[in-house]
């Protein structure tokens, strides 16, 4: 049975979170892969707006049924948090419709400790790290220094697994950082107040989703960030410690021989980029301040502004090609009603010389932008439903994506809700 996943083409925050919600209406089944309780997925339907970071967003449908694949970093304070949070908001999250993989492995206390540590450290050298304890988790997972949530069924064992780390990961907080050790006991309260209210969720969801296939049920891949902040693949060391890229998807969700034939790669229709790293097509002043505004870009934690420019059509071209993605969902058109002309990065200028390709990431700081504009349509576009309705340069705007990407932009996305969406063929 076909399998699809739905990835992000440019930084993240390009509104996956939006099309799984509305996708997941024709699945069974929806697996997030890789990531942690960094980035968060906003979904916006009937039931209310839900910030999720870890659960998969097909929480929202019922029927689905959610799991939290092997390859997740997975933070049992800050999933418990996010099932109490949905939960308040009516929906319901029980052993029928979430499911953790026992080969998940756990984002332990002192990874969320070493982030915050690290990040001060390095001062202005900073990575811009949402201080989850992402990078630590993935870094000691494969130096095979964390637990596996199937662990917490073989208590003895677990006990002395944990002791071993945390004699080790001591002398790494208290040599290295000069911070506080942590203790025995504070494992124990984690254990007894996170741990244990995770276990009824935790099963073999290998062999479930093995089934799941088997009974040609249909399965959806959410990933989080996006292509430009893949491990091995994105502006390194400005990326995060996961595998964004759909070729991970298997593995990371834990069907190894799944065959996914369609990849949706969403792309926001101007550009954001949370944290540090080169963004060559990235605007200042009072530009950025509008379309910041306008888009919203701004943290929900603490209002932080997070950097805009226009749409990048050479990284998006590159994200396309790195994810496979066979269709494109555009998302936040909505956003460039108000401009006048919209701006587009072409090309980028590396040492007196157009360029096509995305370079190399250690050139991208001497790249600049070439930045063309093509005539806004300064109308209010988020109640069209229909590709037809859509104004003659919004549509040549989505055609000149197209035509750049190579791919057919199938879903444009002109709102938040559900169902602020243009279906095309
Ligand atoms: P994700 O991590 O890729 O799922 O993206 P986020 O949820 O972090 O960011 C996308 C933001 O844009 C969320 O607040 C969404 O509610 C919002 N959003 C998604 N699609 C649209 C759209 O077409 N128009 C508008 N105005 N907002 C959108």
């Amino acid at each position: 049975m076909a399998c699809t996943a739905i990835v992000g083409i440019n930084w993240g925050d390009e509104g996956k979170g939006r099309m799984v919600d509305l996708l997941t209406e024709d699945f069974d089944v929806v697996v997030r892969f890789q990531g942690g309780g960094n980035a968060g997925h906003t979904v916006k339907n009937e039931l209310g707006t839900f910030a999720l970071h870890l659960l998969p967003s097909g929480v929202c449908r019922k029927g689905v049924m959610n799991v939290l694949g092997n390859g997740v970093a997975l933070d049992p304070e800050s999933l418990l948090r996010e099932i109490k949070d949905v939960k308040s908001k009516g929906i319901s999250v029980t052993p029928d419709n979430l499911m953790i993989s026992d080969r998940a492995s756990l984002l332990l206390p002192w990874h969320r400790t070493l982030d915050v540590l690290e990040e001060a450290r390095l001062k202005d050298k900073k990575f811009g790290s949402t201080k989850q304890g992402i990078a630590p988790f993935y870094s000691d997972k494969f130096q095979k220094k964390t637990v596996m949530a199937g662990e917490l069924f073989y208590p003895e064992r677990l006990k002395a697994h944990l002791n071993a780390l945390r004699e080790w990961k001591n002398l790494i907080l208290t040599g290295v950082y000069g911070a506080d050790p942590v203790s025995e006991e504070d494992i124990d309260k984690w254990l007894k107040n996170s741990c244990e209210k995770i276990k009824p969720f935790i099963r073999d969801t290998r062999a479930y989703l093995s089934e799941a296939q088997k009974d040609d049920k249909r399965i959806l891949f959410e990933a989080q960030l996006g292509a430009l902040r893949d491990l091995d693949y994105g502006t390194y060391p400005y990326t995060t410690s996961s595998s964004t890229v759909v070729a991970y998807a298997p593995i990371g969700a834990g069907l190894p021989d799944a065959q996914i034939d369609r990849t949706i790669g969403v792309v926001k229709a101007y550009s954001s980029c949370l944290g540090e790293g080169p963004f060559v097509c990235e605007l200042f002043g009072e530009e950025a301040d509008r379309l910041r505004k306008l888009g919203g870009e701004f943290s929900e934690k603490d209002g932080h502004p997070y950097r805009v420019g226009p749409i990048d059509l050479v990284a998006t071209r590159y994200g396309v090609q790195v994810q496979t993605a066979t269709e494109i969902a555009l998302t936040k058109l909505d956003i460039l009603s108000a401009l006048d002309e919209i701006p587009l990065c072409v090309k980028y200028r590396l040492n007196g010389q157009e360029i096509d390709e995305f370079p190399f990431p250690a050139a991208l700081d001497q790249c600049e932008p070439v930045i063309e504009t093509m005539p806004g349509w300064k109308c209010d576009i988020s109640g069209v439903r229909n590709w037809w309705d859509l104004p003659e340069e919004a549509k040549a705007y989505v055609n000149r994506i197209e035509r750049s990407v190579g791919r057919i932009v199938r879903w444009i996305s002109v709102g938040p809700e559900r169902d602020s969406i243009i279906r095309r063929g």
